[in-house]
């Protein structure tokens, strides 16, 4: 475990194998696994890794993981069968934006139409 990372994180036991998930696309710095409770047909949760607590976490040192992260998302997107008709991609970031879970994730969802402003 890194020091970073508080022992009660769900998504770090995710990402290390210590909490079973359905895990659908994996790399040396990100894991995508599906929601527990889907807001879509298709609702995956992107994950680095490394903990941080959110956007607002992000360092100068981290641009090779964003990167890593971003462009993961379209990969795991297409791999799941969303790229013809499209689909979101979600960051909540702290109480007003509906965050939930503190380890940054992308929400992907798909396989319907997504309405906007999103509530
Ligand atoms: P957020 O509200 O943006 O922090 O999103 C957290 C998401 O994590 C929610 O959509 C939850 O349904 C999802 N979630 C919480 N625990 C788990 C878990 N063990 N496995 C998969 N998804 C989870």
């Amino acid at each position: 475990m890194s020091p970073d990372q508080p022992p009660s994180c769900i998504f770090c036991k995710i990402a290390s194998g210590e909490l079973e998930s359905d895990i659908v696309y994996s790399d040396d710095q990100c894991v995508a696994f599906r929601d527990l409770n889907p807001q879509a047909p298709v609702h995956v949760l992107l994950v680095p890794r490394k903990h941080i607590e959110n956007l607002n976490g992000l360092t100068p040192d981290d641009r090779g993981l964003v990167g890593a992260l971003v462009s993961a998302a379209p990969m795991v997107a297409a791999q799941l069968g969303l790229a013809v008709d499209g689909y979101r991609v979600v960051a909540n970031v702290g109480r007003f934006g509906g965050q939930s879970v503190d380890h940054l994730h992308l929400h992907i969802l798909g396989g319907r139409p997504m309405r906007w402003p999103p509530g």
